[in-house]
């Protein structure tokens, strides 16, 4: 057998190990807990082996603060030869606990072959199982050409400005630096993921006007004006979405369509802390609020989707007097796709066809993730999610991450890297 695959194998209890250390520190976000502390534990692991590590907090990012300051490592292990380099890119942060876990969330347990904890499958088995293929890789191969990187960085629960955005904009994704990239998101040991469908978050603003509430008639509800635009996002607006099918690899099938979420309605006075014990005061609503969360296709162009929401604006006010309304773009990202003939796409699939007896399925993720950032601040294409891990574990009580998942992967890895790095 590959002696490569074989080192994988041996250092399954180490792989387990590393991955339990990780999840027992509890990086969660938000607010950004303990984010130096994990940095530290994967910088010393790699500095001991003679990896250069760089630790870099985004000051200044979106999200960091003195109080919790946005730390991200970055470690390098320089080849003995001029060649490509492969970057395996993880999140460390973690999201919040929630109800329903019988397991300790950040107590790294292992039953039946299975390590339980919050980010075990999003994303610290995966930060672990990088590790651990890249050190067998290079302890077997010390003389490998070009150079392998690791970094984990913060925020990717809620953007990444912190993490891979910050560091993209200080040029650690630069073509000249970097040529290939995973990101071990647990998308299933199988399935290669190319990209990402857009985003579009906006608020629709309805304005009304206050008045007493036992005189509606002397002002104007901005509730009721939101019921109409409401009805007509029923009546023409989702009907439109779903007509809408994309060529992307989507998954799962109902996010090959464009989709809307009401992701929050306000309106009217706002809901009182718990121990307050008085009435509402009678108040006609003046305003009123909806935000709404757009995944769109590549096929799909922005300005179009932003026009689609304004014509169905425009539609109401042609039917009701005094309609006031306003737009306020949030956040937009563009969808991505890596081609499938890139080097990166070809080299995994080659190593997933030689570990798992199949080939990959090519998907596409229905949200976003940091491949956006290395694509657009980064300019590199050349960039896929490879990682164990169930996907639909993530962010669930009891998550957990499957040992033999994170050893065939890692298997998988350590051959992408042989590929790359050691013609
Ligand atoms: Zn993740």
């Amino acid at each position: 057998m590959d002696r490569l695959l074989t080192e994988i194998e041996t250092r399954r209890d180490d792989l387990v190990a590393l991955t339990q250390d990780l999840i027992r520190i509890p990086t969660l976000n938000p607010p950004g807990l303990h984010y130096r502390d994990i940095c530290a534990l994967v910088g010393d692991r790699l500095g001991a082996r003679g990896w250069q590590v760089e630790m870099v907090r985004a000051t200044g990012a979106l999200g960091d603060s003195e109080k919790y300051p946005r730390w991200n490592v970055v470690c390098r292990l320089e080849g003995k030869r001029p060649g490509d380099c492969l970057h395996f890119n993880s999140h460390h942060d973690v999201v919040a606990v929630g109800d329903g876990w019988t397991r300790d969330p950040f107590g790294g347990e292992v039953a039946e072959g299975k390590v339980y904890g919050r980010g075990a499958c999003d994303m610290k088995g995966g930060l672990a199982t990088s590790i651990i293929a890249a050190e067998a890789f290079a302890d077997l191969h010390p003389d490998f050409a070009g150079a392998i990187e690791i970094s984990a960085t913060a925020d990717e629960e809620s953007g990444g400005f912190g993490g891979v955005a910050y560091l993209a904009q200080q040029g650690f994704f630069d073509p000249a630096r970097v040529q290939h990239v995973i990101i071990p998101e647990p998308l299933n040991k199988d399935r290669i993921c190319l990209g990402h469908r857009g985003v579009w978050w906006a608020e629709i603003e309805t304005k009304g006007r206050i008045a007493h509430g036992s005189m509606p008639f002397l002002g104007d509800c901005a509730v009721r004006h939101m019921g109409a635009v409401m009805d007509e996002m029923e009546r023409t607006l989702f009907p439109l979405l779903a007509g809408k099918q994309t060529e992307m690899p989507v998954v799962p099938e109902g996010a090959k369509h464009s989709t809307l979420n009401i992701n929050a309605i306000h309106g009217g006075e706002p809901v009182q802390d718990e121990d307050y014990t008085g009435l509402p005061s009678a108040c006609v609503p003046d305003r009123c609020v909806l935000t709404i969360d757009r995944r769109f296709l590549i096929e799909e162009d922005i300005a179009e989707v932003k026009a689609e929401v304004t014509q169905m604006m425009e539609r109401v006010r042609a039917a009701r007097p005094d309609f006031r309304y306003e737009i306020r773009d949030l956040w937009e990202v563009q969808p991505t796709m890596t081609p499938e003939d890139a080097p990166i796409v070809q080299t995994v699939q080659d190593a997933v066809t030689q570990i798992l007896g199949k080939s990959a399925e090519f998907v596409v993720s229905p949200g976003t993730y940091d491949q956006k950032h290395i694509d657009r601040i980064g300019r590199l294409k050349n960039c896929i999610a490879y990682g164990p891990g169930v996907l639909d574990l993530a962010h669930q009580p009891d998550e957990w991450i499957g040992v033999q998942d994170m050893v065939d992967s890692g298997q998988v890895m350590a051959l992408a890297l042989r590929r790359l790095l050691y013609p």
